[in-house]
């Protein structure tokens, strides 16, 4: 995606070895326009698919799908908590999630109420990175009995094992609407 790219090559901080910093955009800052073209974007390539739902992780996830909910016919949003509370804890399933940001393990929850055999899900997330938080709701829908139809990422870093694992552990292959190959000299490489 043309402007997408622009935006990681102006925009984008390399903080750490393998970490990219987009906050103007995509994780502090939302650029509506732009999620719009993503919206776009995640409909032209799955919009074949009997999509009912958008399955997500807070918080970055949610703006993301909500705006692209909007791109597929009658789709509901549904966003896995990280936190526990009283409210969510009756009748849900939960998985163990190791968050890479933080590097720290967090139990990821969603309610029965809102994910169910009859559901048809589209994963969305940010980015990708060792593919935890994916393949953490890919489980959350195999508990759930619903079907994952595909698996859409903003960005995936394609020197990290995410896409691989997600491959070899659910058969499906991630979108993403950009793959970055690595950072030189604080400078992103995005795939061609
Ligand atoms: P994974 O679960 O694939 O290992 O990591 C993906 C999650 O970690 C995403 O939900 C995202 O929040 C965060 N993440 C991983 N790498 C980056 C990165 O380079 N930049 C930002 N902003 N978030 C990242």
């Amino acid at each position: 995606m043309k402007i997408l790219e622009k935006k990681i090559k102006e925009e984008g901080y390399v903080i750490e070895p393998d970490i990219l910093k987009v906050d103007s955009f995509l994780n502090h800052q939302i650029d509506v326009s732009l999620f719009q073209e993503m919206g776009q974007a995640f409909q032209k390539h799955f919009g074949d698919k009997k999509i009912n739902k958008i399955l997500t992780i807070e918080a970055s996830g949610i703006g993301l799908a909500v705006i692209c909910a909007q791109y597929f016919n009658n789709c509901k949003v549904v966003f896995v908590k990280k936190a526990a509370s009283k409210i969510t804890d009756d009748h849900a399933y939960t998985t163990t999630i190791h968050s890479f940001t933080k590097n720290t393990d967090y139990t990821a929850r969603v309610s029965a109420d809102y994910l169910n055999e009859d559901d048809h899900v589209l994963i969305l997330d940010d980015f990708l990175a060792n593919g935890e938080a994916i393949l953490g709701m890919y489980d959350l829908c195999q508990q759930a009995h619903a079907t994952v139809e595909g698996i859409g990422v903003v960005i995936a870093k394609g020197f990290q094992s995410g896409m691989r694992r997600i491959q070899q552990e659910t058969g499906l292959d991630v979108y993403a609407l950009e793959v970055i190959e690595g950072f030189e000299k604080g400078k992103v490489i995005l795939r061609k």
